[in-house]
């Protein structure tokens, strides 16, 4: 018998919540389980963007009590934020959202059996309107479709291609009032 699982590891910056924060968030997972499928799971030697051999779509993880800690950690957006419409559950949506911790940018994480969901209404509006936003905060939003980027920007999306862990992303000012935004390549990894 399985049991529902509330969460699991992100490739690209999850935002962890922990066993006591858990305990606070009013929303659970219920048949949700998407993020077993869009992230890759070094521990369950799970690919990015195909279901854990452990998840049980649907219905949640068959190994919920010896989880990854990866696993145990891990909450999306739509969990912890209430204010979130019902309509970001990543069942509904397609998209797993996060921030990464470290540099605060918005993550979507996208189902790439509907590689085009960040694109719908009310998904596409909203993320423009927090690309605008980000932007005056030096917040990058990116849309990741398995390890392909897409930087969504006001004005337009400028696709980035694979994202590497060594890449990064500089966002600062244009110096003529504008927002300069530039992908630094690191090396690849071997
Ligand atoms: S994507 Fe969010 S709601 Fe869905 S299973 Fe993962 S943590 Fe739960
Ligand atoms: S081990 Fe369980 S919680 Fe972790 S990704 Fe696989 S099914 Fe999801």
């Amino acid at each position: 018998m399985t049991q529902q699982m509330s969460g699991q590891g992100a490739a690209q910056g999850a935002t962890p919540g922990g066993a006591q924060a858990a305990q606070a968030f009013k929303r659970s997972c219920g048949t949700c389980t998407l993020c077993c499928k869009v992230y890759g799971i070094a521990d369950t030697q799970s690919p990015i963007g195909q279901w854990c051999k452990h998840c049980e779509p649907g219905r949640g993880c068959s190994i919920w009590e010896t989880r990854p800690a990866f696993c145990r950690q891990f909450y999306c957006n739509w969990i912890m934020l209430d204010w979130l419409g019902e309509e970001w559950r990543p069942d509904i949506s397609k998209i797993v959202f996060t921030i990464e911790p470290s540099s605060g940018f918005l993550m979507f994480q996208v189902d790439p059996g509907t590689p085009d969901a960040w694109k719908r209404e009310p998904y596409y509006s909203q993320i423009k309107r927090w690309a605008t936003e980000g932007l005056s905060q030096a917040k990058c939003v990116l849309v990741f479709v398995d390890k392909a980027a897409t930087l969504v920007l006001p004005d337009g999306d400028a696709q980035l291609g694979e994202l590497g862990p060594q890449d990064r992303i500089n966002i600062g000012p244009g110096g003529d009032g504008t927002i300069k935004v530039e992908v630094k390549r690191g090396p690849k990894p071997s």
